[in-house]
Formats: C-alpha cells, structure tokens, sequence
C-alpha cells in the first residue's frame, strides 16, 4: 500500500493531462515525426511506469530514461516499447543493457567494444543510438568526429545504429545564434554520416521546447519532457499550446498549535507568532522534496485561501499559519486535524503552482518536481 492512507501527505498525478498534453505535442508534430516520452529522474516526479503507459496508450513510440535502472523499472513493470538511456552507461552494465533490450547512447569507442562483444557472446545484436555533441558540451561525439567515430566501431557486426540525436542548449532562449549553430551541425552530420553509406537510423534533436518552437527539428523523432507534465519551457510558448500541468501536491493538518504573541515556531524560532493565529502542521518536509530553503516565504492553499508557510520547514513536517481574524472574506478560516491543504494546486480563486516554487528557488520547474521524492504516495487519477 502506498497511498495517503499510510501519511497524511501525497502527490496527486492527473494522467488525463499527460494525456493531453501528448495529444498537443502529437498535433504539433510534423506528418511522420514519432514521439518519444521522456519519463527520467521517475518521471520527473510524477511516477515513471504510470507516465510512460499513458503516453504509449496516447500515442508516443518511444521512451526515454537516463539510467539503466529506470530502464529495467520500465521493463519489470511489463512496458515493451522501444527504451533509449540517454547517456553512455559504464561497460559493466552491457549484459543489463541486453538482458532487458535497453538501447544506451554511444559515444566511446571503448563502451561501444564492449557492447558488442557481450552481445556477440550471446548470438544477440546490440542496438544503439549515437549521441553527438554539436555544441552543448556535455555528452557525444563531436560533430566533426562522428563520421571517424562510425568508421572505428564499424567493424563490430553486433552493433546496430537504431539513431542518431543531439541536445539543444538554448531551444528554450530567446537568443537563437547558438541554437542556429547547433542545428547546423547536426544537420551537417547526418548528411555526412549518409554520405558515407551509413545509415543513421531515426534522427533526433527536439525537447520540448524546440518541439513546440521548431517545427524544423522535428526529423524522424521529437523528446518530449518538460511538457508532457504540463509546463511551458519558455514565455514564447505560454497562450500558444494548451498545456496542463498533472501534478498536485497535498496534506491533512495533523496537529495545530495557538500560541501566545512573541513565541516562537520550529527550528531556529525565526518565526513569533503575532497571536491570533492557529499554527497547522503539515506531514511534509525537505526530505519529501519541499526544499528548506522555501522557509517563511511558501505559501499553501487552504479552504479557498493562500496562507503562509512559517518556521523552518523540517526534514518530514512543516508548518503554515492562518490569521483568526481575517482573511478578507466575511468567514473566518477554521482549520481542524484532518483538513485537506494543497501545497501545490489551486482551490477557489487560490493557487499555488510548481513554476511559483520553481520562481522562489530561483530554478526550473524541472528541479522542483524530481524532488518530490518516492516516499511521498501517489494517487493517479
Ligand atoms: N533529451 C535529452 C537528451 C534530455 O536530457 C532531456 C531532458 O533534460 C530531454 C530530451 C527532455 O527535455 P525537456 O524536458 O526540456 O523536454
């Protein structure tokens, strides 16, 4: 049983919006485009094998993980489409790789060896995409390498070129000059690798961004992440595609507090309570991914109402206060144990959403949903 009714803190996941928000990047797409879900990092919070069956139901062909690991979470849940890990594992994960039909990207020619020589062992074929790097600098072959690259591991028969992709850097700035460059170069390696009467079987480059911004990146497979959970990667896209975002986070009050004017509340007593206020804690804390560093500045929703988080959030609980007196509505708040909170959605005119977090933290909403850890239950709707 993993659900809320073990703690009184769980993740809401709406997968109609998953759904719908691969029906909006599939509508998007070029004719012909595939569409590979991208469910790392567990789904970017959200619960990887519930994301990755509702995206193949709704029409993506592919998945797409970061480790091993989840690949074979993947394939221990029963999901048989195509799975690419997006970066070169250690050699010691090939027989992994194959036993569970895993496709790494390649970039070494010493993994791409051993790669092949354990499948050869086995009579098996050892697919692969190629990663390249045109300009991002973080993982793949140098654009200008690829074509020697392919030459050097051309002679291990084992080995199947399934795809070639790159990673844009910038799809999501305003600024396009470095875009433009990367795009170029991939481009440019494709044809080279053609040229030389390799094939580079399915071509990609797009995330999210460039998906919804550059339809000229499409190519034979767009990566679809960000916003397959519901977010816009950039302004540019915002009022343009009708993303949803799918997760909501909740609590139950599990304890309130009254303090007298001038006392303090949790670690460090940062915070003194005015009077007139109830102190509500809440089951969750840094350790579920509600970062420490939100302290005194989050807000929750409760009963229609945005209230303030106060206190240091702590490792499993936090708390938020509600004013007794008023709440600029003509009914008071009367919160109780057991009352439903939301620390991210929205309720009667109140809402709280991951980019406001994101904004707090001064990151992406990417960082603030894969921290949400496993412990928290999950309820998919
Ligand atoms: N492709 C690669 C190689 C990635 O690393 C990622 C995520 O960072 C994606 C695609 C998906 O990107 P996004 O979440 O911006 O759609």
């Amino acid at each position: 049983i993993t659900g809320p009714d073990r703690r009184w803190s769980w993740i809401e996941v709406d997968l109609s919006a998953i759904r719908n928000n691969v029906a909006v990047a599939k509508r998007r797409l070029t004719p012909g485009c595939r569409l590979m879900a991208v469910v790392k990092a567990n789904g970017y919070g959200h619960g990887a094998v519930a994301v990755a069956r509702t995206a193949l139901s709704a029409g993506a062909a592919q998945i797409a993980v970061a480790t091993v690991n989840e690949g074979v979470e993947l394939r221990e849940a029963g999901i048989e489409a195509p799975i690419l890990v997006l970066s070169e594992p250690p050699a010691t994960a090939a027989p992994v790789l194959l036993a569970y039909n895993l496709m790494p990207s390649v970039y070494t020619a010493e993994f791409a060896i051993a790669y092949a020589e354990e499948a050869d062992a086995h009579g098996l074929r050892a697919p692969f995409h190629l990663a390249v790097n045109t300009g991002m600098n973080r993982i793949g072959v140098r654009f200008d390498e690829a074509v020697d690259f392919l030459r050097q591991i051309s002679f291990h028969r084992a080995l199947v070129q399934e795809g070639t992709f790159t990673h844009f850097a910038t799809a999501d700035c305003a600024e396009t000059l470095d875009f433009n460059m990367q795009f170029r170069r991939f481009k440019e390696t494709i044809a080279a690798i053609r040229a030389m009467g390799i094939n580079p079987g399915l071509v990609h480059c797009a995330n999210s961004a460039a998906l919804l911004r550059y339809p000229e990146t499409h190519m034979d497979m767009a990566r679809l992440g960000i916003s397959m959970y519901g977010f816009h990667p950039c302004p540019e896209t915002r009022g343009r595609f009708d993303l949803r975002p799918a997760m909501s986070v909740h609590a139950r009050i599990t304890a309130i507090n009254m303090p007298p004017m001038s006392e303090g509340v949790s670690y460090g007593m940062n915070y003194r309570s005015p009077g007139s206020v109830k102190i509500c804690a809440i089951p969750i804390g840094y350790a579920d991914g509600y970062a420490r560093a939100l302290s005194g500045r989050a807000s929750v929703v409760y009963d229609g109402h945005l209230c303030r988080q106060v206190g240091n959030i702590c490792m499993d609980q936090c708390m938020f206060e509600v004013d007794l007196r008023s709440y600029g509505t003509h009914r008071r708040l009367d919160p109780q144990v057991g009352d439903e909170v939301l620390l991210v959605g929205a309720q009667g005119g109140a809402a709280v959403s991951i980019e406001d977090i994101a904004d707090m933290l001064g990151t992406i909403p990417h960082e603030v949903c894969c921290a949400l850890s496993a412990r928290m239950p999950k309820v998919y709707l």
